[in-house]
């Protein structure tokens, strides 16, 4: 699934070939999204200027002077540069022309979303109640504090709701806790200050980290057809259940938190 990493990485790809241009034609082959995506968005779109790809949380905001494309990739969705006569793949639903080049969405499992609002983005349904940016100075040690008082959910199950902050997926959830030796079910209200700074810290190196070997990938976002930059991680706790602990060689424990897959250890995280 994208996370934010790959989300942002998407950005800093297609933003260089498609900021400043106009959008030439639009292809829609397939509207069945998680929600339909408008018939006549090419009506809305054709002809106008795309000023910028921003991104908030895991949605790219493609900003028009007349309004936004939110979209979202789903579980399985991606964007990439192709040429835009070149033909499309079964999953290729959506393309965006800006001339000889196309920004081509493909998405097997359709769980991803293209919704054209002419209201402020920040105010739409689906990113108003979204909480700050991981890599932001408003996600800091007092506001991770402060949100977990009197908090007795899992403190991994705490991370992971976007309204608390955006964008930490299970890879990075399970993967920042480690690093800042916390157990993934400790009650998010057990968190100290001292922890809550670390804790910040990590998170944010590691989305950081994750986003800096991304920027490596860059040039696949480019022709070809092959799948665009998900980069291998170099991961310590993440898909490695009953391997042993890098930091201290203990097998890590593996269980289900809130349905999702949740590695440990046992002796490093308290
Ligand atoms: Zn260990």
């Amino acid at each position: 699934m994208p996370e934010l990493p790959e989300v942002e990485t998407t950005r800093r790809g297609l933003a260089p070939h498609c900021e400043g241009r106009s959008l030439t034609a639009l292809q829609l082959r397939d509207t069945r999204l998680r929600w339909p995506v408008q018939s006549d968005l090419a009506e809305q779109l054709c002809g106008h200027t795309l000023q910028t790809i921003d991104r908030r949380g895991k949605y790219l905001l493609f900003r028009f002077e007349h309004g936004t494309l939110l979209v979202h990739l789903g579980m399985s969705g991606s964007m990439r540069v192709m040429p835009s006569h070149s033909a499309p793949g079964k999953h290729d639903h959506v393309d965006l022309c800006f001339g000889e080049q196309c920004l081509r969405y493909n998405d097997p499992r359709r769980f991803g979303c293209m919704l054209w609002t002419q209201d402020d983005p920040a105010k739409h349904a689906l990113i108003a109640h979204l909480g700050p940016e991981p890599l932001h100075d408003t996600f800091n040690a007092e506001y991770l504090f402060q949100k977990s008082r009197g908090r007795s959910q899992a403190l991994k199950t705490f991370l992971m709701d976007s309204r608390i902050v955006v964008g930490v997926g299970n890879i990075y959830a399970n993967e920042a806790l480690h690093r800042a030796g916390l157990h993934p079910l400790k009650a998010a209200g057990k968190l100290s200050r001292p922890k809550s700074e670390v804790l910040v810290n990590e998170i944010k190196q590691v989305l950081d980290h994750a986003i800096q070997r991304g920027g490596t990938t860059l040039r696949d976002f480019v022709g070809g057809d092959g799948k665009p930059g998900y980069f291998a991680q170099e991961l310590f706790v993440y898909g490695r259940g009953g391997e042993p602990c890098k930091q201290c060689g203990k097998p890590l424990t593996e269980k289900a938190v809130a349905q999702r897959t949740t590695v440990y250890c046992t002796a490093c995280q308290r």
